[in-house]
């Protein structure tokens, strides 16, 4: 059964949160659910028309800054690997995808698929709920996107540089919302970490993490120019907006992130698994 198969399987009962699972994929250890848009679509669409309120579907989108920290972070990796659906975001997952053999069948970035979903709650009548980045960045995003869906339900936005713990204020103001969406803008591994902690307490359907995307909402940085979207740079000109967060990404963690693919490549299994035998016991 192919994964449009399955995610149509669904709609027949199979579970939701089972929906991807043939699809999926994993890159580094950290797994992809290897899906069209539609049908990461019809997957929250499905939810949304069946879910129990208290159990948050968890979407993230996986990419080589994740799959990094996650390398370094067993918590954070398992926190990824047990959310409900893991989108492929950027270039380096679709590189990896090809060297491996293993194609993504598509770059689900948060900055593109999000709108989607915007579209989709303006017209099924979704609420949306929105939290993090700064104050003004969080006003700013909000009024944007009322102006661009004037039809769109936005029950509620909560700024996200909070203290460390301080997760209860915001799970009463959600829980009094009850969004059917809920975006978080963090930046990882902090967004993850706070949607794994939080999902079962919230009276919600979908919360998605999204890192950057209401600092591109709100007009704080500028999406790359299409034809280098279209040939997988975008990340260089986030860099060259914002080179003092994104220069370690551009100049270690994809050189690395790639060297890693190119070694389960061509290096066999048993010498890589003696290389590292070894580095642990130096
Ligand atoms: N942010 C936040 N609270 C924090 C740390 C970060 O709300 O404690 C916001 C920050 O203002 C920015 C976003 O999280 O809007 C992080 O964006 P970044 O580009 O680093 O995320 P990425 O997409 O790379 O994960």
């Amino acid at each position: 059964m192919n994964a449009w198969e399955e995610v149509q399987g669904v709609e027949h009962g199979s579970g939701v949160r089972a929906s991807s699972q043939n699809a999926r994929t994993y890159f580094q250890g950290v797994r992809i659910d290897n899906v069209s848009a539609q049908q990461a679509l019809h997957v929250v669409e499905t939810h949304l028309a069946n879910h129990d309120r208290r159990n948050a579907l968890r979407v993230f989108f996986p990419n080589v800054h994740s799959i990094h920290l996650a390398r370094q972070d067993k918590e954070f990796l398992s926190c990824i690997n047990e959310a409900d659906l893991l989108l492929p975001d950027g270039s380096g997952l679709m590189i990896a995808g090809k060297i491996l053999g293993r194609p993504i069948v598509e770059n689900l970035n948060g900055t593109d698929f999000i709108p989607k979903v915007l579209q989709r709650a303006e017209e099924r009548g979704w609420s949306v709920y929105l939290f993090g980045a700064l104050p003004h960045i969080i006003e700013e995003c909000r009024n944007r996107i009322q102006a661009a869906h004037p039809r769109l339900k936005i029950v509620g936005h909560h700024q996200g540089h909070i203290p460390e713990g301080e997760d209860s204020s915001i799970i009463a103001d959600i829980n009094e919302k009850a969004p059917n969406i809920i975006l978080v803008a963090l930046g990882s591994p902090l967004q993850e970490k706070w949607v794994a902690r939080n999902a079962a307490k919230m009276n919600a359907g979908v919360c998605f993490a999204v890192g950057g995307l209401f600092d591109f909402l709100a007009g704080k940085y500028r999406r790359a120019p299409v034809w280098m979207r279209r040939i997988g740079a975008e990340f260089i000109y986030r860099f060259v907006q914002d080179p003092r967060s994104k220069w370690r990404r551009l100049l270690i963690e994809q050189p690395l992130f790639l060297m890693l693919v190119f070694g389960e490549r061509f290096i066999p299994r048993r010498a890589r698994s003696f290389s590292n035998r070894s580095t642990k016991g130096n």
